[in-house]
């Protein structure tokens, strides 16, 4: 890829999706796949006045080592330095940065419990320090092609065209093959900002999807809990950023105890590094009792074990079916892309953010108010090109919402 576009796409980035500022610190975590890209990118980060770019690299690979070699009791308690990143995070107040890459495959045929397990420990420990900046500061996803990933996608091309056509797709998605990229964003940002307050202008206080595949499935959503799209501010920087680029959804958190049917599953989902497909899950009041697929049936029930608020939903998403993401035709294996190329739920904790005057509560209040709470978010994909999605408002009058997977207004 062209270096002015790679480096038009790292200003996007660190400009406008993290929107770093003079004197902060940003913890950048990526693997070792694009590392011309990666210095780019840090450059950027400091010529917007990073304090210090701290680099935390990953590899799949090692991780696949890391989670057959040691033991369980070792590999679900993290390090005093890996502690340490944490809470430097949290003291700091650091911007956090992370670049993905990875091969969807890459923990293939692991342990699936023992690496669960390590992990939903992992996620307890580091919860409450979590908590200390999670809403608080800038962070933001995005994402670089790797060979395996790019022959995941492209898997009949060879290595050099499936990167570059992967690196295409991605800066298409992006906006950030044309033009300004950060000039597109802001202008697409307009625009999805826009579709949050008409909805949030409805008042909705029920959604009722169905589609063909055999989709039937209505959710609650609270009164004091708004929809939300595009960028947000840190609670505590009051910087504007873009959690993810790309994004193309209008999203809220529904009401944690009322989702009642099921729902069929339209894109393979990538979880912990493993592929699940076709599956089905099934509500009542709010919990998942059910869950049918075809491939990744236990990670898919590992993952609703994981803790109390796993098997719950903690976001409904709304993205047209004919996205720019979806109209690639591709599926990219991985939650950023896939999640905005079709209407998704989420399973797992809310946005305490988005609940009006949150800042003025504890997390307990937020959830007991009706928010789910839990140590996993995993965002699964049910948009069809025929779902249908009626909201009925406050005064219980039906407004069309989605027609023909598309918006309706
Ligand atoms: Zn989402």
């Amino acid at each position: 890829m062209e270096k002015k576009i790679l480096e038009n796409y790292a200003k996007l980035i660190a400009k406008h999706g993290l929107n770093v500022q003079p004197g902060q610190d940003v913890v950048l975590t990526c693997s070792m796949d694009q590392m011309e890209f990666i210095k780019i990118l840090v450059e950027q980060l400091y010529l917007c006045g990073a304090r210090k770019v701290i680099t935390n690299f990953k590899d799949p690979e090692i991780r696949r080592l890391d989670i057959q070699y040691q033991k369980l009791e070792d590999l679900m308690v993290p390090e005093k330095f890996e502690i340490d990143l944490q809470e430097h995070i949290a003291s700091r107040q650091a911007c956090r940065l992370f670049i993905e890459s990875d091969d969807p495959d890459a923990l293939n045929g692991i342990d699936i419990e023992k690496y669960s397990k390590a992990m939903n420990n992992i996620r307890k420990i580091y919860k409450p320090i979590r908590e200390k900046y999670d809403n608080k500061v800038q962070w933001c996803i995005a994402g670089v092609p790797s060979v395996k990933w790019a022959k995941k996608v492209f898997p009949s091309l060879n290595d050099e065209e499936a990167v570059e056509a992967l690196w295409e797709a991605i800066l298409k998605t992006s906006r950030a093959l044309e033009g300004d990229p950060i000039k597109n964003f802001e202008k697409h940002d307009e625009n999805l900002r826009k579709r949050a307050e008409i909805l949030n202008n409805l008042h909705l206080k029920k959604l009722i999807y169905k589609s063909k595949n055999g989709t039937d499935f209505s959710v609650e959503l609270l009164d004091n809990v708004v929809w939300a799209a595009g960028g947000e501010y840190g609670q505590v920087s009051r910087i504007y950023f873009q959690p993810n680029i790309p994004t193309e959804e209008c999203f809220t958190s529904p009401k944690k105890d009322s989702a009642n049917g099921v729902v069929v599953s339209t894109k393979p989902l990538s979880l912990n590094s493993h592929i699940v497909e076709d599956f089905k899950v099934y509500f009542k009041d709010g919990k998942v009792y059910k869950v049918e697929a075809k491939k990744g049936q236990k990670i898919l029930e590992e993952l609703i074990a994981s803790d109390e608020g796993s098997s719950f939903l903690g976001e409904v998403a709304l993205i047209p079916f004919h996205s720019p993401i979806n109209d690639t035709g591709l599926i990219f294996y991985s939650t950023l892309y896939d999640e905005n190329a079709s209407c998704h739920l989420a399973l797992g904790c809310g946005f305490e953010n988005l609940m009006v005057g949150y800042e003025n509560m504890t997390l307990d209040e937020v959830h007991e108010k009706g928010i789910n709470d839990s140590c996993v978010h995993c965002d699964f994909m049910i948009g069809s090109e025929d779902m249908n999605i009626i909201g009925i408002d406050k005064n219980d009058v039906e407004h069309q919402i989605f027609i023909n997977g598309d918006w309706a207004f």
